[in-house]
């Protein structure tokens, strides 16, 4: 095993970069786990543990010698029909269970999506800042990633004009995301409605990651955007999962619900690839979907006050612009006002640089703006505990102030 085979890797990944997001949160755990007491705004992963009735559930689960074995490839027709069900009652969608497969974490979803969408030189387009691993997917599925930049003035929102300003005959897809991680925007039912429009209108697929679903504060409104745009339904594929609504990262249990053929594709493909989620995982999501929300609630209003608290306390800070974010658990200020500036004895040109600093001399984990198609940014994750994280950032105020 010490032989430098790595000439031997395919082109596919040897350009691939780690996960910057987990990269950021791995290095957090080691640091504490080495006894630095290091705070992480790194990866967006609720610090709540999953509520009891999900546990409870997963450890019968355990228990139970019938799924003791492989259940369907696309996922338990009971936990289907229980996608089905919440999502029609959250989010007005009306699917069948034929039209959902269940992957291992919305990650894989998305994953299975790309694959059986795109052919070799296919464009899709992602809005920027985006979600780390969007476009590397893509290029995984030998397709195209085209970033359309968005500004903070917008509000982080794209608009039809831009994405049809960035389409050639090549365009296939176009990644939607909202509530959006990294920069906490929701776009309104109107707009969405309009993104919908316009791809139904040009003949493109939509990937809608809605993982974000029910993270959405003050008087932003979640739309689901087939709902809002029925005219694009027959391309758009929904994305989802437990992760972020439960506080089950853990358990790796996301969903897709696409048209019949697509959906059908993707199962034929897990059928391959990874067989079912694990069933204890699966019998977990289904506690979570037809059991009580009022922890769901908790935690929302929790992440909700956590949102004024770091962002008073980022905006107080000389060099930092912080826009209020609507959804999702991230702050994404612009940090291009202290770059130049001296740092810990370093001087920062560059956000991935800012973050390497704060790091060492602030002990706070942040992911730059690099990851996420946008640099001069910082991302910070507010679902960790709330007097961590006025601690990390009265650190930052402190090393920058
Ligand atoms: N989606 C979360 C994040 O952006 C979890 C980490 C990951 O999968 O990238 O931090």
């Amino acid at each position: 095993m010490t032989t430098d085979s790595t000439a031997d890797l395919s082109q596919r990944v040897a350009t691939m970069s780690e996960s910057a997001t987990l990269a950021v949160s791995a290095k957090a755990k080691e640091l504490r786990a080495a006894g630095e007491d290091v705070i992480g705004f790194g990866a967006g992963e609720p610090d709540f543990d999953t509520p009891d009735h999900v546990v409870e559930a997963a450890q019968a689960a355990c228990a139970d010698p019938t799924l003791h074995r492989y259940s369907p490839a696309g996922g338990m027709p009971v936990l289907k029909q229980a996608i089905v069900d919440a999502t029609a009652a959250h989010t007005g969608l009306e699917a069948d269970p034929s039209e959902v497969v269940i992957a291992n974490g919305g990650k894989h979803a998305l994953y299975n999506v790309f694959q059986a969408l795109l052919d070799p030189g296919d464009a899709v387009l992602i809005p920027a800042p985006y979600w780390t691993s969007y476009p590397e997917q893509v290029a995984l599925a030998g397709g195209e990633p085209i970033a359309v930049p968005t500004t903070l003035d917008q509000g982080y929102k794209v608009t039809p004009e831009q994405l049809e300003a960035a389409r050639t005959p090549r365009t296939k897809a176009v990644v939607f995301n909202s509530p959006n991680n990294p920069t906490g925007a929701v776009h309104s039912p109107a707009e969405i409605a309009a993104i919908g429009r316009w791809a139904a209108q040009a003949g493109l697929w939509v990937i809608a990651d809605e993982i974000y679903e029910h993270l959405v504060y003050g008087d932003a409104e979640f739309a689901s955007l087939p709902v809002v745009a029925p005219e694009a339904a027959p391309r758009t594929v929904v994305v989802s999962g437990v992760a972020k609504t439960f506080a089950m990262t853990g358990w790796r249990v996301g969903w897709t619900i696409a048209p019949a053929p697509l959906s059908k594709a993707m199962g034929t493909m897990q059928s391959h690839a990874t067989s079912n989620v694990a069933n204890v995982s699966q019998k977990a999501a289904l506690a979570a979907l037809t059991g009580p929300m009022d922890q769901v609630t908790t935690m929302r209003e929790t992440y909700e006050r956590r949102r004024h608290v770091a962002h008073e306390k980022l905006n107080a800070i000389a060099g930092i612009t912080c826009p209020l974010p609507e959804g999702a658990f991230y702050l994404y200020p612009s940090v291009e006002g202290l770059l130049g500036q001296t740092i810990g004895g370093r001087t920062v040109r560059t956000s991935g640089e800012l973050c390497e600093a704060l790091l060492e001399t602030a002990k706070v984990a942040m992911v730059p703006g690099e990851a996420f198609g946008a640099p001069g940014h910082m991302r910070i994750s507010y679902a960790l505990d709330e007097q961590q994280m006025i601690t990390g950032l009265d650190r930052v105020a402190e090393v920058l102030g």
